[in-house]
């Protein structure tokens, strides 16, 4: 799997490549997967004498946002972990910014970590160790290793120095534990406004590692927090926070994207600052973030795209969130398929989000009914059927699945077909309907074109057709095995429903939109992303509820948006499936 890595931070990896390496993954046993980095220093570690029964894992959100694709590959590998090594994964909510975080972001990210299939041990909270934290940051002041800093942001940057420039101490480095102690505890009852002091950490003002040169610790902020309200109005920072959460919840191994690789000093600092040697000590350790083609994963930006009404809401079926994902159509296996076949890597780079597309499709051939939908019609009447002919057609539900069944459907003198399926001229290699030719309608019979009629401005409006009444599809005549080259999908116009049909295409025209140096994500918004149109569809489809998925025939992957009601079915397209007359029609 090295090859993945690549040498750049920053590179697309082909897609057929990706897949290539899917299949040989698939056709691999799940015995010979070979372990991933992370698994491999859990495996040193349980060498070495790390009892495997104290192995606990952690999956921390902070809840500003939607869970997007990204992170269900953080969900997959903590998780998955847990399902391996039979350990509890809490669901810690990252809350130490009342700012930004929310209860309805909460809320999303449970339904979405459960709809992955996975269940947590115990969900837990930072918020919930603020009185911990507080009291362990007494504990530092006292012992000299904390003090406050009653400087202006400003001041205080300009005297961090630069990464090969030692930073100046702050003049308020020195102040006595007592002057520090009643300062922070003003902080935390209120009598200070935000930015007039913060506490720091006393560590190192020339460290290498800019973060250890005393970083802050808390902040006041007059801000009521989702959860604890306003008891407080200092937060602790993440690097403060995070640490000692994993140590307060006895977690093994806390697996964070690489951005937090120098925080790690730092997160050491502080453990030492509280850790007892009998108890378990975190480990930190770094995998990189992932990222997708033609999309952005990142909550920040998804935000905007929201705010600024570009999409419809964090759910809008473009979003690479996952509640995006599964309002699309997506199921929580192609996800997790997905997930474990880019596994994790050392290094960052972009996933093409064709191999996410190959992973639905491959999941929804093997269960979706297949269905016949016109999503651009135009009519067809078959001049020897019966003015008010009518007959019920078998028709397989799924070829892949024989237990999925038949259902019949209605064939009667007047159809609809897809518009780019028929030619007055075309040459041999166009297999679909022209005039003088003939093809199969599924699960029916074959027809043959005879003329067509236009309207003023020269676009046809109606084929003329005859078929072949000896030709109907499973009858077991000479006729009905006669083999005709092009087979078409049709339904009928008087029994076919309408339906709203939402085709959706890559939010972004670009595959890395925000990795341009001088030009904002947002200038690369692909502005035919939707496309509304009406289709008829086959009236076994009347019934349907939203989430029901079908296969269109010959189109693509479709389910049912939440938006249906009674009087209004309203179709996703989830994928299309891959065109195989682009290949054939030589146009
Ligand atoms: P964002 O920038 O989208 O807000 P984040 O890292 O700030 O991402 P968190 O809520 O802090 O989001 O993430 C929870 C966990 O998921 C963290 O451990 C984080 O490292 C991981 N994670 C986030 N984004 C990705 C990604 N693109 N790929 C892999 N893991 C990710
Ligand atoms: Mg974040």
């Amino acid at each position: 799997m090295h090859l993945l890595y690549g040498e750049g931070n920053f590179y697309a990896v082909n897609p057929a490549f990706f897949l290539h390496l899917s299949f040989k993954f698939c056709s691999m046993s799940a015995s010979a997967k070979s372990l991933n980095f992370i698994e491999h220093i859990i495996e040193e570690d349980l060498k070495n004498g790390f009892p495997e029964k104290q192995l606990r894992f952690r999956f921390p959100p902070e809840p500003n946002g939607y869970l997007h694709i990204g992170h269900a590959s953080s969900i997959c590998l903590n998780f998955g972990l847990g399902l391996q090594y039979n350990a509890p994964v809490n669901l810690r909510f990252d809350d130490t910014n009342p700012i930004k975080e929310e209860q309805e972001y909460v809320d999303a990210i449970k339904e979405d970590v459960k709809w992955l299939g996975y269940q947590w041990d115990t969900e837990c909270y930072a918020s919930d160790y603020f009185q911990e934290l507080y009291d362990w940051a007494l504990l530092l002041i006292r012992e000299g290793k904390a003090y406050v800093d009653s400087q202006t942001s400003e001041e205080m940057a300009s005297q961090k120095g630069t990464p090969t420039e030692a930073g100046v101490n702050s003049p308020y480095r020195n102040r006595s534990v007592e002057e520090n102690l009643s300062l922070f505890e003003g902080m935390k009852n209120g009598d200070f406004e935000e930015g007039t002091h913060v506490l720091r950490a006393k560590i190192d003002m020339a460290s290498p590692n800019m973060l250890m040169r005393d970083p802050i610790m808390y902040r006041v902020l007059h801000k009521a927090h989702h959860r604890t309200n306003t008891d407080w109005c200092i937060y602790p920072m993440y690097d403060w926070t995070h640490g000692e959460s994993d140590y307060i919840e006895q977690i093994s191994h806390s697996l964070c994207t690489l951005e937090f690789k120098p925080h790690r000093p730092l997160y050491d600092w502080f453990l030492d600052q509280v850790v007892d040697p009998d108890k378990v000590r975190p480990k930190q350790r770094e995998f990189a973030r992932r990222n997708l083609s033609h999309t952005v994963v990142s909550k920040r930006k998804l935000l905007q795209l929201v705010e600024k009404g570009i999409v419809n809401g964090w759910d809008d079926p473009r979003m690479p969130t996952i509640s995006g994902l599964r309002r699309r159509g997506y199921t929580p296996e192609s996800i997790r398929n997905f997930a474990d076949t880019i596994g994790i890597a050392k290094r960052e780079n972009v996933v093409d989000v064709s191999l996410l597309e190959f992973h639905i499709r491959d999941h929804l051939n093997k269960i979706d009914p297949r269905v016949m939908a016109v999503l651009n019609p135009i009519k067809l009447v078959i001049t020897n059927y019966p003015e008010d002919g009518e007959e019920w057609l078998q028709a397989e539900n799924n070829p892949e699945d024989e237990s999925a069944g038949t259902r019949e459907i209605p064939f009667s003198r007047e159809l609809y077909i897809e518009r780019e399926d028929f030619r007055e001229e075309a040459n041999r290699k166009f297999f679909r309907l022209k005039l003088g030719g003939e093809v199969r309608l599924k699960n029916a019979y074959i027809i043959k074109a005879e003329s067509c009629t236009k309207d003023e401005s020269g676009n046809i409006v109606e084929i003329q057709c005859t078929y072949d009444p000896k030709s109907k599809s499973g009858s077991g005549t000479e006729e009905s095995l006669r083999k005709v080259k092009g087979t078409l999908h049709w339904v009928s116009i008087a029994h076919a429903v309408a339906a709203e049909v939402r085709l959706y295409d890559r939010l972004f025209s670009d595959a890395t939109p925000d990795s341009h140096k001088d030009r904002e994500f947002m200038d690369f918004l692909n502005p035919e992303s939707l496309e509304v149109v009406t289709g008829y569809v086959e009236p076994s489809l009347a019934e349907a509820k939203p989430g029901d998925r079908f296969q269109f025939q010959r189109l693509g992957y479709f389910n049912v948006d939440q938006d249906s009601s009674e009087d209004k079915l309203v179709f996703n397209r989830t994928v299309t499936l891959r065109d195989t007359w682009a290949k054939i029609d030589q146009k």
